[in-house]
């Protein structure tokens, strides 16, 4: 169902005579009931699959003033607000039919295969199906949020990655099981990687810098400069610390899309079927949620996808 109001990122932000940012692929809807989210137009090819990316437009939660749409049981927020704005988003949507099945993330590799709805939430940090009426969800605000789809064999994943979900792996293996489940072929696959804390603001230690470089050969890519920690110093010698003594070294920064990207393209995906949100969760709190941001005043977003019943 066409939203109410439709913004092309691409026309609001890229100048006419540079080539389409990456968000040219992505569109930013504001539903009637002023939920706002973000679509891939290649995904809604599909007339049986529905899906969407919440930001924190919208909503009954209030903080500072704001009305927020807040999609995750958080300390700042009453649990009825939180139970409101995910039938807001699912009505977006047009999905308020299909059952909404959430995690319990806890930045593993697990991944849960679903046939039904659970009477209580999995553990995991990502899902699959082929199970019409379920809508797959994973909750972020920073981590990556991305989403899978196998249009021959009607089968849909939704992934949480942070640095320890994409260290592990989790949207590789996420797409193994899919393989395994539903026969999927990676060169089918489609994926949007949506919102999440960019390169430009994603500071991490030396020490996560080092796994990175330990179990990847393109790691160097995916931060802004080469340094795990174990470098000499050249400053010691300049300044007044005694060995031993130097302050620690600063952090670098790490660009989890890229290394998500990078998995995907590893795991045999068509580079114009992997569709990545340029928007920086900390770079844009006027739209999104950003942990690194606002600390425990965060709300969290989600990203769903589900196949619909054919009726
Ligand atoms: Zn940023």
């Amino acid at each position: 169902m066409p939203p109410a109001k439709t913004k092309n990122l691409s026309r609001t932000r890229a100048p006419q005579n540079r080539a389409l940012p990456k968000s040219a692929t992505w569109e930013l809807h504001t539903s009637t009931n002023g939920t706002g989210f973000l679509q891939v137009p290649a995904f809604n090819a599909f007339p049986w699959l529905t899906h969407g990316f919440s930001t924190s437009k919208g909503g009954v939660s209030t903080l500072n003033g704001s009305k927020l749409l807040n999609l995750g049981f958080t300390e700042w927020d009453a649990r009825e607000n939180v139970q409101k704005n995910r039938r807001l988003f699912q009505a977006a949507l047009n999905a308020n039919e299909l059952v909404l099945v959430s995690l319990k993330q806890f930045h593993s590799d697990v991944v849960c295969d679903f046939s039904s709805a659970p009477h209580e939430p999995c553990s995991a940090d990502a899902s699959i199906t082929d199970t019409p009426d379920l809508l797959l969800g994973v909750q972020t605000a920073d981590c990556v949020p991305i989403l899978l789809l196998d249009p021959k064999k009607r089968a849909v994943a939704a992934v949480h990655a942070g640095w320890r979900g994409t260290l592990q792996r989790i949207v590789e293996k996420t797409i193994g099981r899919m393989k395994m489940e539903f026969k999927s072929d990676p060169v089918d696959l489609l994926a949007a990687i949506g919102p999440a804390i960019g390169g430009c603001c994603y500071e991490v230690g030396t020490e996560v810098a080092a796994a990175f470089h330990s179990q990847f050969a393109d790691a160097p890519e995916w931060f802004d400069e080469l340094r795990t920690g174990d470098e000499p110093n050249p400053l010691q010698w300049l300044n007044q610390f005694p060995p031993g003594h130097q302050p620690p070294p600063k952090n670098v920064r790490l660009d989890l899309r890229k290394a998500n990207r990078a998995q995907l393209l590893a795991a045999g995906l068509s580079r114009q079927n992997i569709f990545v949100s340029d928007l920086c969760t900390a770079c844009r709190p006027d739209l999104l949620f950003s942990y690194r941001k606002q600390g425990s005043e965060s709300g969290r977003m989600m990203s769903v996808m589900g196949i619909r019943a054919e009726k």
